[in-house]
């Protein structure tokens, strides 16, 4: 089975955060049978040195490359059961922001998948973090247009709704959620209406479920149950085709009780079969649906 997981900030905290110890390694990637990983340029948040933050979360994946093997992929259709690759993604546009050839530069790089904002205002989009009801800056448009020009995946999780609905609307490709889980379950600014998962749907998205507690119970005190219950409501809304996980590891402040790193995804899956998802469900949910997905931006379905 083909198991992706589309966000983690493990090169932030390689690269910028030494002191800390990630939970998504090679060994745990294995041990959870993910074959496809994608790590974020995080860029949110860094002002000016958006670029350089960025060139140096890109220099810790090279030298995890040249270390431990970690395979960077030019397109997540190259995801293969047995093997584990690394997808390459930006969060945060303001890297995009000087200049569209920078879309073109990331692409070069093998980003393939990019946030529009992360939490803050910047020259193309508006954070759901506030309240703005600002939609996609003529700025965003132009850099949106280089993105699909690329097939670069336009990352709706962390943009406002007003952002949110002019992609579903205007944006030549469908757009994304890479990190973000059902608000009708825990109503938090990062997390999606009932009405974004169906657009989501409809316009043939796609959706990872967020790992972190605080998004997926109110109170915090989240478990395997409580990811399988945002996965179970998604695919009752009509977008069982359109989720899978995104787990925002090494990013979030704490895990939940029994999912620590991709080495217990597989406990995922397992409370997906108890519930009585077959087999073809639960590979969509692990991979198949976001390898869908790619197939429809790059023309390929
Ligand atoms: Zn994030």
């Amino acid at each position: 089975m083909i198991i992706c997981d589309t966000h983690c900030d493990t090169l932030y905290m390689r690269a910028l955060q030494p002191e800390q110890t990630p939970c998504v390694t090679m060994e745990n990637m294995k041990k959870g049978g993910v074959s496809l990983q994608t790590c974020t340029l995080f860029a949110g948040s860094t002002g000016e040195r958006a670029h350089e933050k960025a060139m140096a979360e890109y220099a810790a994946l090279e030298r995890l490359a040249a270390r431990e093997g970690w395979e960077k992929v030019a397109s997540p259709l190259e995801a293969e059961e047995g093997r584990t690759k690394i997808l390459l993604s930006v969060e945060g546009g303001e890297i995009f922001e000087d200049s569209v050839e920078r879309v073109y530069e990331f692409h070069a790089r093998g980003v393939r998948m990019a946030a529009l904002t992360w939490n803050n205002e910047n020259g193309i989009a508006s954070p759901a973090k506030g309240g703005s009801t600002a939609g996609i800056k003529p700025r965003g448009w132009e850099i949106l247009r280089a993105m699909a020009d690329v097939h670069m995946a336009a990352d709706t999780s962390h943009l406002n709704e007003a952002g949110f609905w002019a992609l579903i609307d205007r944006h030549s490709q469908p757009p994304m959620a890479s990190h973000s889980c059902a608000a009708a379950l825990c109503p938090h600014f990062r997390n999606l209406t009932d009405a974004q998962i169906r657009a989501m749907a409809a316009r043939g998205g796609w959706i990872g479920v967020n790992f972190y507690p605080r998004f997926l119970r109110e109170d915090g005190r989240a478990g395997v149950r409580d990811i399988c219950d945002h996965i179970d409501h998604i695919c009752q809304l009509g977008a069982h085709k359109h989720v899978g996980f995104g787990s925002d590891f090494d990013g979030i402040e704490y895990t939940p009780y029994d999912c620590h790193s991709p080495a217990d995804i597989p406990a995922i899956l397992e409370e997906l079969r108890r519930r009585g998802y077959d087999q073809p469900a639960i590979e969509d949910i692990a991979g198949g649906n976001f390898l869908a997905y790619y197939r429809r931006l790059e023309g390929k379905a």
